[in-house]
């Protein structure tokens, strides 16, 4: 196997005295870890991009029987200089590289999480003021556009559409929107303000570019927050990456 891919390196570790395993997210492969041999002196093959949030258009081939990949060689893109000097921003860059590696194992189809990362990073990196909800907002549309997508349009029982929805709840074990007359006592269901729940579908369409203009109330936040990591929570204990809920 041989490819040449525009890759995030999420992690890197030595090991051996010069050589270097590289965790990245590839845009078609999910995460994968390749080994960049002699990549801690190397520096006419990865010159300054085998740092964790760089873009890196890397050259890839299997190592012997096709047991690992191996680095060839590697040139930096992007390296989100603004960004790395600002520790509040950086934070919030690590936090959800970490939820991308929860929620998106090796093989995936990774186009949609890599183009909304990539997305994420560059609103970041161009915009000091960014709000602490950003990581939030990043995780809920990550998780949905990664296999985890909610129904929100309406109650899943009488169909009352959402705009008007009495007393609605969000079933974390469905991913579902149901109303106050509709739910049992054996519904798992995170009662919400229905503007919460408008939120979300909105969040669902939208951009990071878009984000950094938002002022949503902290109620608001607050429920999206306990919706989307029980909804999440409950999806990756129950299906572990690989089998994700349909
Ligand atoms: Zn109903």
């Amino acid at each position: 196997m041989y490819f040449s891919e525009k890759v995030l390196v999420i992690r890197t570790g030595r090991f051996k005295e010069y050589d270097l395993w590289v965790r990245f997210l590839s845009p078609s492969r999910g995460i994968l870890t390749g080994f960049a041999f002699g990549g801690c002196r190397s520096r006419k093959r990865f010159s300054g991009c085998l740092d964790a949030l760089n873009l890196v258009l890397f050259k890839v081939s299997s190592g012997k029987g096709n047991r690992y990949l191996v680095l060839e060689e590697g040139s930096l893109i992007h390296g989100y200089p603004e960004l790395k000097k600002d520790s509040s921003r950086l934070g919030m860059a690590i936090n959800s590289l970490r939820f991308v590696q929860q929620i998106c194992p090796e093989g995936d189809d990774s186009s949609g999480i890599y183009s909304l990362l990539l997305d994420y990073l560059e609103t970041m990196e161009t915009n000091s003021g960014i709000p602490s909800f950003f990581p939030l907002l990043f995780r809920a549309r990550a998780a949905f556009s990664h296999g985890y997508q909610p129904s929100l349009d309406a109650c899943c029982r009488c169909r009352a559409p959402l705009h008007g929805i009495a007393q609605p709840g969000f079933l974390f074990t469905e991913g579902k929107i149901i109303c106050g007359e509709c739910r049992q006592n054996n519904d798992r269901v995170i009662k919400t303000y229905p503007e919460s729940l408008i939120f979300l579908k909105t969040l669902n369409t939208s951009s990071p570019g878009q984000w950094a203009r938002w002022t949503p109330d902290s109620t608001v936040l607050q429920d999206c927050f306990q919706i989307v990591e029980s909804f999440v929570q409950f999806h990756l204990e129950s299906n572990p990456p690989g089998e994700k809920y349909q």
